[in-house]
């Protein structure tokens, strides 16, 4: 008895963030490639990434996966402004913990972009399983969820991986990664046809700034030949904290992010870290993803950041999920753009 309640408790912990200490755990053993039948564009065998999250941080059966999904995005557009069709949204930034935790947070985000096309989707998050330096782009030809194969901008992943000695294209943070892949089953049901590169990033404040100018100047580049783009940004909140203390946190780094100020981000995380709250682990566990985040936001223009839905994992009111250590999650939105 006491065996499964441990179980249980494990993987809820799991599912609810990865914790953030495990960014530095070394390689899974899992790296081998996931090849599909059909051949790409070069004429090589099409290589897809399949599923790693689902069954764990989402249901792995397409039917129970689009009615959950559904059902956060109609709970969410009850609740959310319709923006104007004028109005460009430039990036949104959305949690990854397991859909019964923070699904109804990302979909307050996702709900916003229904109707809208775009060519290329951004992702751009934090590698939980294997240490990244820079970033690693995704230059494989698909990821799958249970909702169907989503292609990579494979032109636009070797243009972005080529652009920095730190950028690479390794795929191996990407293979058993989940802050990325969470992403796709709300984006698979508000837009069709578009592709994708997925990028993870981690360094220091040097390393981030350089990656950042790095992939602005291709996104600033690409824009004509690859149309619309949209940023996602993948990152949790406050990491374990209990929630009273989660609550102040969050509304505070979210603040920070909204003011498009990267610095600002960094310099906030910093102060929230030093205040020696109760086992608080980190602000963001994507605080480096942010941080690119707003620098790329900067340079396509974006330039009014707005808080649409904060919560934490102890609101879901998930049995053994309390009040006592969360993490926390928030959907916003960057508007603007040239
Ligand atoms: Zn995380």
């Amino acid at each position: 008895m006491n065996r499964i309640i441990i179980v249980s408790i494990g993987i809820l912990a799991a599912v609810i963030c990865i914790s953030y200490c495990s960014r530095t755990k070394t390689l899974s053993p899992n790296l081998e490639k996931q090849s599909g039948a059909n051949e790409n564009d070069a004429g090589g065998t099409m290589v897809v990434r399949k599923p790693a999250a689902a069954g764990r941080f989402y249901p792995s059966s397409p039917e129970r996966l689009s009615e959950l999904v559904k059902g956060f995005l109609s709970d969410a557009r009850k609740e959310m402004p319709v923006l104007s069709p004028d109005t460009k949204i430039v990036e949104i930034l959305s949690p990854h913990a397991g859909f019964i935790f923070s699904g109804a947070t990302a979909a307050h985000a996702y709900v916003e972009l229904e109707g809208r096309d775009y060519d290329t989707v951004i992702l751009i998050g934090p590698p939980h399983h294997v240490r990244v330096h820079g970033a690693s782009v995704y230059c494989g030809d698909a990821f799958e969820t249970p909702l169907g194969s989503v292609p990579v901008n494979t032109d636009l992943a070797r243009r972005i991986a080529s652009s920095s000695h730190l950028i690479n294209d390794d795929e191996r943070p990407h293979i058993q990664e989940h802050s990325l892949e969470v992403q796709l089953p709300f984006l698979q049901m508000v837009m069709k046809d578009f592709s994708i590169v997925p990028i993870l990033i981690m360094g220091n404040k040097d390393v981030l700034d350089s990656v950042a100018h790095a992939m602005s100047d291709v996104f600033r580049e690409i824009r004509e030949q690859h149309g619309s783009v949209l940023f996602i940004i993948s990152t949790d909140l406050a990491h374990f904290p209990e929630k009273k203390d989660a609550d102040k946190c969050d509304v505070e780094i979210l603040q920070a992010f909204c003011t498009l100020d990267a610095d600002l981000l960094l310099k906030k995380d910093k102060e929230i870290m030093s205040r020696g709250v109760p086992n608080l682990a980190c602000t963001m566990c994507g605080l480096d993803a942010a941080y690119v985040g707003i620098r790329i936001a900067n340079a396509m223009g974006g330039t009014e950041a707005f808080i649409l839905d904060r919560s934490v994992s102890s609101d879901a009111h998930v049995p053994g999920a309390g009040t006592e250590s969360v993490v926390g999650y928030g959907a916003v939105l960057i508007t603007g753009g040239n």
